[in-house]
């Protein structure tokens, strides 16, 4: 990347840390095996996934043998999601969620939904949030399980996931949670919380692409998603991606020793990023919750602007649209949208996500970067 590219688009994925670099490396070259191997080169494969897998519960705080790694998020949340519902469709077949969680979990719900099962959107308040009395609200008999993300991924708002556990729990519900944008930027106690299940990905922590993990507490029932070799206690099968996991752990234990220094570092560049902005520009408001955020993101919409060429302004401040953009249609974000924002603001939306390599001097340039092209083209409007 040019040394003057500005990112800030750390909620779409983070630059692999060297330090995560370096604990890859031999993993590709020289300790090669295969981790299903009982021969020499397979026992030091074997440990090393060993390993990262207590890095990865010590971070989220549940037992090693609670982890499944996963090629991601998105795998987690469906062998979640379709895992519980199909192990337990003979007790029930409702499923309560809501409608600002990512397509990872949106999508399977109404697979599911075509398939048969009945399932309950949430709307969220204004900020975002869905309380633990909406949860309570439209439990039934026949709720087999409940999911609800831990942090959104556009506005950074954090739901009450303890709140929502204990509500889960006393109703004798599964609770699953895509904690994807969380873990590693909050502190996350799956214990503590009432969780259940629980999705991470290691691209959103610093780690590489295409590796996560699901965590099952012990006893949670899961009908098998990826038939074959039976790795993963059964519960996942595929060659282990044993680069990517000891990246995975690694990054997570990195994450576990500065996350507390570096939220604070965050929340103040984030801070300085909306006030300097809100200072220069009339007509900005900060979507979802003030008080329930993730420290690192804030999500801007400019009155009096057109989106589309909001985003186009950007160039070399890599930001992202609040909004779906397919090729040359443009759809207001349908986050934005259960936030009852207005398709024109939605419109002129930008999610702004900083992380550990984001400096002072690119929160200035995107102030900068920002205030020119609103400018602009409100003098165009
Ligand atoms: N859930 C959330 C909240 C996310 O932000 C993402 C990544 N955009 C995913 C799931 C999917 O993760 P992965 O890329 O690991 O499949």
């Amino acid at each position: 990347m040019a040394s003057r590219l500005v990112y800030l688009d750390y909620n779409a994925t983070t630059p692999l840390d060297v330090r995560v670099l370096q604990a890859i490396t031999p993993y590709f070259t020289k300790s090669y095996g295969n981790a299903a191997s009982n021969h020499a080169a397979g026992v030091v494969a074997r440990a090393a996934v060993e390993k990262a897998r207590g890095q990865v519960a010590r971070l989220i705080r549940c037992r090693s043998d609670e982890i499944v790694f996963t090629s991601g998020a998105t795998e987690a949340n469906n062998l979640a999601i379709k895992g519980v519902a199909e192990a337990l469709a003979d007790q029930g077949r409702h499923i309560v969620t809501q409608i600002t969680e990512h397509k990872a979990v949106l999508d399977p719900c109404k697979t599911l939904e075509r398939r048969g099962w009945q399932i309950s959107w949430l709307r969220p308040d204004s900020g975002g949030r869905i309380s633990p009395e909406q949860v309570e609200q439209v439990l039934r008999p026949d709720t087999v399980l409940v999911s609800i993300m831990w942090a959104n991924n556009e506005i950074g708002t954090i739901h009450p996931i303890g709140q929502i556990g204990r509500v889960c729990r006393q109703h004798r519900v599964l609770f699953h949670t895509d904690a994807t944008q969380a873990v590693g930027k909050v502190p996350v106690d799956v214990a503590a919380d009432q969780v259940d299940l629980l999705s991470l990905s290691a691209h959103k922590l610093y780690g590489p692409k295409g590796v996560g993990a699901l965590y099952v507490r012990t006893g949670v029932p899961l009908a098998i998603q990826m038939d074959g070799g039976g790795h993963e206690r059964g519960m996942r099968s595929g060659t282990l991606n044993v680069p990517g996991i000891v990246g995975l752990g690694a990054a997570c234990e990195l994450a576990a020793a500065e996350m507390l220094q570096e939220a604070p570092r965050l929340a103040a560049l984030r801070d300085r990023l909306e006030d300097e902005i809100r200072r220069q520009l009339p007509g900005v408001t900060v979507n979802g919750s003030l008080e329930h955020r993730l420290p690192h993101c804030s999500n801007l919409s400019f009155a009096g602007v057109d989106g589309g060429a909001l985003l186009s302004g950007f160039d070399d401040v890599c930001v992202s649209s609040g909004s779906a953009c397919t090729s040359a249609i443009k759809a207001p974000s349908f986050v934005l949208r259960a936030l009852g924002v207005p398709d024109d603001l939605a419109l002129a939306s930008v999610r702004y996500s900083l992380g550990r390599m984001t400096t002072q001097a690119d929160i200035d340039r995107a102030v900068e970067k920002t205030v020119e092209i609103v400018r602009r083209l409100r003098g165009m409007a």
